[in-house]
């Protein structure tokens, strides 16, 4: 059985912490790395309820795509809700580990599981990573399908493809507009809108898409210029095929070794959004106020 060091080292070559961005905080979190390890757990989020599961699932060591404590803290005391969960983890001996940017730009990297998880044939980065010779590392992957497809059924695609949340999928584009082309980000993307433009693809998937990047992006795909169709999905889900590829990867380091790791994959909703309300069918326009009438 591998030590924690052991499996650290091995996750650390899957996602080389020095390709992660300045500003992040990626690494082992806490656990003693002399520690056996016989049983790891993947999540896309270190909260409460994933330590948990870490603890009901006998792991001795939890990966997490995004960090605990992203800007830094001089406290672990258990009288909040982060130091609750390191106090939870160490009591119960489980380290956490976190791999989130440089688990972004790796090959493969979460937007290949993005890619993957749609039925996209990954073509290469969307941001190549300029001090990657091979040219497969980077932000976002740019890929396509097998055969285009109207938006609508895109859209609908993803919704399926993806694990199910409340804020389910939403797109900007028309219904019937052809989709051949894709291009991914997992997690946050709307900083990508340049380079989702300049690779002239038919669609964007990624999270968190803001109303003016949005709406800029769509009214360009409208004009002269064209861009893309634009399709929004939840934070968490858009990460999480992220996570059975990464047991995946520690699945086959392990068999190389010889070590008997069992791998788990968190299916816990993590996305803060819980709750979902279609409107009401209306027409397109806001009904107008009578005049006269107080608004
Ligand atoms: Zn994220």
């Amino acid at each position: 059985m591998p030590v924690l060091a052991e499996v650290i080292s091995a996750l650390d070559a899957l996602w080389p912490r020095g390709t992660a961005e300045d500003w992040d905080a990626v690494g082992l979190v806490c656990g003693d790395p002399d520690t056996p390890v016989d049983s790891v757990l993947f999540a896309v989020d270190p909260v409460a309820e994933v330590a948990e599961e870490a603890v009901r699932v006998g792991a001795r060591l939890l990966v997490t795509h995004h960090p605990l404590y992203l800007r830094g803290t001089s406290s672990v005391a258990a009288d909040s809700f982060k130091g609750r969960v390191v106090h939870d983890l160490i009591r119960n001996g489980v380290a956490l580990h976190v791999a989130h940017t440089n688990a972004d730009r790796a090959d493969p990297g979460v937007s290949d599981a993005l890619a993957g998880a749609l039925g996209l044939r990954v073509v290469g980065p969307l941001v190549p990573d300029s001090a990657d010779p091979s040219g497969r590392r980077g932000l976002g992957r740019v890929g396509e399908l097998e055969r285009a497809e109207p938006l609508a059924a895109f859209t609908a695609r993803v919704a399926a493809a993806l694990p199910a949340t409340a804020q389910g999928v939403r797109a900007a584009g028309d219904p019937d507009r052809p989709v051949r082309t894709v291009a991914v980000c997992g997690g946050s993307g709307d900083g990508l809108f340049a380079q989702v433009r300049a690779a002239g693809v038919d669609a964007y998937v990624t999270a968190d898409l803001r109303h003016h990047p949005a709406s800029e992006a769509a009214e360009a795909a409208g004009f002269a210029a064209g861009g893309p169709a634009l399709v929004d999905a939840a934070h968490w889900a858009t990460e999480w095929p992220w996570c059975e590829q990464a047991a995946a990867q520690l699945d086959a380091v392990s068999d190389r070794h010889g070590w008997a790791l069992r791998t788990h994959v968190s299916r816990r909703v993590t996305d803060p959004w819980t709750i979902h309300a279609p409107s009401a069918p209306a027409d397109h326009d806001v009904p107008t106020t009578t005049p006269g009438a107080p608004n």
